[in-house]
């Protein structure tokens, strides 16, 4: 069993170092906030004094903290982790920070002979307390074979996304449609609200068809992804739509910032020829206007 220091004793950390704690691992906890170090010396780890206190006596030593300047000042500042740790150990940083902070460290790192894998975390405070976290991990291979074992301590759902940042910038995707959704679902509901809809009867309808982001996990992998972008539902019929609604709201006093983007988004498509095109087609479009590859499907 590897001897872990763990840092940032939060909503999310105090649980997860706690099941390490339950599953067997020694731990090293560590946090600015006394309290918080108390309850993990209660549920059997050890109460670190200092972040190098935590890193000099553990193998590996993960970082579950607030920002991106705490992390690279508990990693790599004067008295950070990379300063105590030995050669050979590794750090697993959970937090969700900026990726180049992410690749920065991971290069001090190496130069200090240690690995650094980025694992953030999809899920909430209440799967951490109940050990079923999903995490994002970045790591070279023989690295992420190494922490497996404690993030399964810990979650029920990992996913190798590839080498060292990888994992950092799939969450911060994740994250992006995570948090936009709430804006789009926003402008929905308002909407159906000014318009006199009965809540459950609309929720039942949008539940029903690929209203719901069934777009990404339904229909796109049968069209765009895999290289189909005939109709369908063309560009074109979307982009009336969208201008029907949007003008609607408009009428009714009810802002749609998300809507009226992606209406004059739908407007380029048109602009650049895709109006006949099926609509999963604007990947294809913002591809393009950004110079990156089409995205498809492999298998
Ligand atoms: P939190 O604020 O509850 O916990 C952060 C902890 O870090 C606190 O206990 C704080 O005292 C400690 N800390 C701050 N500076 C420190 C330092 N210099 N040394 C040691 N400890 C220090 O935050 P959280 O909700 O646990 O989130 C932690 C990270 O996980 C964030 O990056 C967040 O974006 C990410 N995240 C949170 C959730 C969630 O649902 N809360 C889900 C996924 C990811």
């Amino acid at each position: 069993m590897s001897t872990v220091g763990f840092i940032g004793l939060g909503n999310m950390g105090r649980p997860m170092a706690i099941n390490l704690s339950r599953k067997g691992f020694h731990v090293a906890a560590f946090d600015v906030v006394r309290s918080q170090v108390d309850a993990l010396a209660k549920a059997g780890a050890r109460a670190a004094v200092s972040v190098a206190d935590a890193a000099m006596s553990s193998d590996v030593v993960i970082t579950m903290l607030p920002n991106s300047a705490v992390v690279e000042e508990v990693i790599a500042g004067p008295n950070g982790v990379l300063g105590h740790l030995q050669p050979g150990g590794i750090v697993v940083d959970m937090s969700t920070v900026d990726p180049l902070v992410t690749d920065r460290l991971a290069v001090l790192a190496k130069a200090r002979g240690c690995g650094f894998v980025d694992a953030p975390v999809g899920r909430l405070a209440s799967h951490a307390e109940r050990g079923e976290s999903l995490f994002m991990v970045g790591a070279e291979d023989e690295v992420f074979v190494r922490v497996k074992p404690l993030l399964e301590a810990m979650g029920t759902t990992i996913h190798h996304c590839g080498g060292v940042g990888a994992g950092m910038r799939t969450k911060l995707v994740n994250n992006y449609l995570a948090i936009i959704s709430c804006q789009l679902n926003a402008e929905a509901i308002a909407l159906s609200q000014r318009f006199g809809l009965t809540l459950e009867k609309t929720l039942d309808v949008l539940y029903g068809t690929t209203a719901t982001n069934g777009q990404l996990k339904i229909a796109w992998p049968a069209k765009v992804l895999k290289g189909d972008i005939e109709p369908g539902f063309t560009i074109d019929l979307a982009h009336k739509d969208l201008t029907l609604i949007v003008d609607a709201a408009n009428a009714a006093k009810v802002p749609m910032p998300i809507g009226a983007a992606a209406r004059e988004a739908f407007s380029t498509a048109r602009g650049r020829g895709y109006g006949a095109k099926d609509f999963s087609a604007m990947v294809d479009v913002l591809c393009d206007l950004a110079d990156i590859p089409k995205p498809r499907l492999v298998s």
